[in-house]
């Protein structure tokens, strides 16, 4: 970048001289959020929990409900500006209409730039019914925002503190409480499609850590049953598979669509990792030919 001039005000910046600084730019990122900055999401223990107000955030959602801390878009945009006024994000891939390309599970891949360095990272958004037109892609670019952001070292001790520890130069075994919340309602639900997925897209030793998260007197009944229902589910995905291969080589989009229809976002993402690329795309044709907009063919 030797050759590279930025107007600025009152004259030229040259790149080479910048980056000797760069490196301490960068380390504002990891400093920490004051807490005025920092939000509470709720993530209720089960999708049908009765609503109510809720004394920890103030908010009127399931109850009860586990809360993670999360640094919002325009805390993190202030973050970003301060440290580089010149930062930018752009998707790592466009559609044909020039537009960001969001994959298979309507998640997107956004490359982030601060003190001209870049890394990747990804966002996903659930999807709801009755959401503003828009406002899941805003979402899911917040979140990709975040998790790039993370890559710098931005609000990591809100990613996971396990990680931080001095001198663990690996990841650690625990579990987020997040994926403690998920697990804990996908058990309570019996979801076995749900658990096997999501116990897929775990690491085994995160996996091993909460097969052994239950309290005392639970421990062996809960292991258990998480394990009988991974096992369930990891049955019945070989069966969805096969049958949906049935309804590829019959040519069968409706009956593709009602078996993807309602699954659950998790369950689409594994689903998408089982089928592989080339079997995803056939199913988003199958899909598209059937209907106008689903979420496998985002
Ligand atoms: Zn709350």
């Amino acid at each position: 970048m030797s050759d590279i001039k930025l107007a600025s005000g009152n004259g030229m910046i040259d790149l080479d001289k910048i980056s000797d600084q760069v490196p301490g730019q960068l380390a504002k990122l990891r400093e920490p959020f004051p807490p005025e900055a920092i939000s509470k999401l709720p993530k209720p223990f089960k999708k049908d929990s009765p609503k109510g107000n809720c004394k920890e955030c103030g908010g009127y959602h399931g109850l009860p409900a586990a809360h993670l801390d999360y640094v919002g878009h325009a805390a993190l945009t202030d973050r970003l500006l301060s440290v580089d006024p010149f930062w930018q994000w752009e998707p790592l891939a466009f559609d044909d209409q020039g537009l960001p390309r969001f994959d298979a599970a309507g998640g997107l891949w956004i490359k982030l730039t601060v003190c001209g360095v870049t890394r990747l990272g990804y966002g996903q958004a659930e999807y709801k019914a009755y959401m503003d037109l828009g406002s899941r892609e805003k979402e899911v670019i917040g979140d990709a925002l975040r998790n790039a952001g993370m890559r710098f070292g931005c609000a990591l001790d809100l990613w996971h503190k396990g990680d931080l520890l001095p001198g663990s130069g690996h990841e650690s075994t625990e579990y987020t409480p997040e994926q403690k919340v998920e697990f804990d309602a996908l058990l309570a639900s019996g979801d076995t499609i749900g658990m096997a997925a999501f116990m897929a897209g775990l690491r085994d030793d995160v996996q091993i850590a909460l097969f052994n998260s239950f309290e005392k007197g639970l421990k062996s009944s809960g292991k258990a049953a998480a394990r009988e229902l991974t096992a369930q589910g990891t049955v019945k995905w070989k069966e969805i598979i096969e049958y949906l291969e049935e309804l590829i080589a019959k040519d069968d989009p409706h009956g593709v669509l009602q078996v993807v229809e309602d699954m659950s976002h998790g369950n689409k993402i594994h689903l998408s990792k089982l089928l592989g690329e080339e079997r995803s795309q056939k199913i988003g044709a199958m899909i598209r030919s059937v209907r106008t907009k689903t979420p496998l063919e985002n």
